[in-house]
């Protein structure tokens, strides 16, 4: 006897990567940022007082909203704040999809997605990445073809690194039937040279929403802060009807906002992970472990036939070293590997070396 709903019942739950009770560990496998958060995050920790607590945060999260907006140069009633970019996307498929709807995700990408599909009760059509990890070239015939009322696309992809151009990003929303929800959990590690900035497209196109988060760049994966950005109509019924009333507490709000405010910070930590990516990249490389280019804060790395992908996550782990293995087509062969600090990239490469010729 179960008092479950039938699509709850069948369904599997998503599985976090590994998660630690040590600091010991090197820890690559859910691309944290390997630095801690910005001096005004400590300072506004600190500030706190907990008396403060007795009352119900901010409903609007006003704060955060204005740094927010002053940030990417948009309206306040462009932004919607979430416990985490998880929430964001559960509240799209919320307030968007039906049950009888499909969504359109790219594979391979968020692990995340077949879940909230599976909760949600809609369907999931998967078009299949080339390779070389592009998009197919037929990709809006397929999108057009699956029927699907929301396209959520990873950009840079996860878990392949490679980044889409905002052009092509405007050309998919201008064709498409749906919204499209661009997921960028990743972008603050994509080279600036690049000039990539999906925001303003957001001005002529009201089927895009934009997710971003606080926990890879901004070093919070611990505070749960992420939030949308859209078209103020596309915002609206999130804040207005189907989040939580009080879906982001006090604590996270203020500390949320002082990351925000000190993203300069941020911005340095980026580059600094940019710079390691690709030495590592290089190191891997040297050892037979090639990756292709990454704008991301990981790399996925091909490990050769002799050692094998699961063999070498298993070695990894018995030496205190954590990365990302899925069991997955086309993913069985490789390893995601997050970018740590110098020290953590280098006894790596060191582990890696030595399994190597073991
Ligand atoms: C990390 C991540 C998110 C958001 O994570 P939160 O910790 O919930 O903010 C969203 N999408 C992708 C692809 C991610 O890797």
């Amino acid at each position: 006897m179960t008092y479950e709903r039938k699509n709850i019942e069948k369904m599997q739950g998503y599985a976090p990567g590994e998660q630690t009770g040590t600091l010991d560990t090197i820890k690559l496998n859910t691309n944290e940022n390997p630095y801690p958060p910005s001096p005004q995050v400590a300072e506004a920790l600190r500030a706190i007082d907990v008396a403060a607590l007795k009352r119900y945060p901010a409903p609007l999260a006003d704060s955060f909203r204005q740094a927010a907006s002053k940030l990417h140069g948009v309206q306040v009633e462009q932004i919607v704040p979430t416990n985490g970019g998880d929430e964001l996307l559960r509240l799209v498929l919320t307030t968007y999809v039906e049950q009888d709807d499909s969504i359109a995700v790219c594979k391979p990408s968020y692990s995340l997605y077949p879940v909230l599909a599976d909760i949600q009760g809609c369907k999931l059509q998967e078009i299949l990445l080339n390779d070389d990890w592009s998009m197919p070239e037929d990709f809006l015939d397929q999108l057009g073809a699956s029927k699907a009322k929301l396209l959520i696309v990873v950009n840079p992809n996860a878990p392949t690194g490679a980044l889409l151009p905002a052009d092509y990003l405007a050309r998919i929303a201008e064709n498409f039937d749906g919204l499209v929800l661009i997921d960028e959990a990743y972008v603050d590690f994509v080279d600036p040279e690049l000039n990539y900035d999906s925001v303003s497209l957001i001005e002529s196109l009201e089927n895009i929403l934009i997710l971003r988060t606080l926990s890879k760049a901004y070093s919070l994966a611990g505070l749960r802060f992420g939030y949308g950005i859209g078209a103020a109509s596309l915002i609206a019924p999130m804040m207005y009807k189907t989040r939580d009333s009080y879906n982001t507490d006090y604590i996270a709000q203020r500390l949320a906002t002082a990351a925000l405010e000190s993203a300069d910070y941020a911005r340095e930590n980026c580059t600094r992970i940019r710079q390691h990516r690709e030495s590592l990249r290089a190191e891997l490389g040297q050892l037979g472990l090639s990756a292709p280019p990454s704008q991301s804060n990981f790399i996925l790395c091909q490990v050769p036939d002799s050692i094998g992908a699961a063999k070498l996550y298993r070695e990894l782990k018995s030496r205190n070293i954590l990365v990302r293995y899925f069991d997955q087509d086309r993913l069985r062969d490789k390893l995601r590997i997050s970018i740590g600090t110098e020290a953590e990239n280098a006894a790596l490469v060191a582990a890696i070396a030595e399994i190597i010729s073991a």
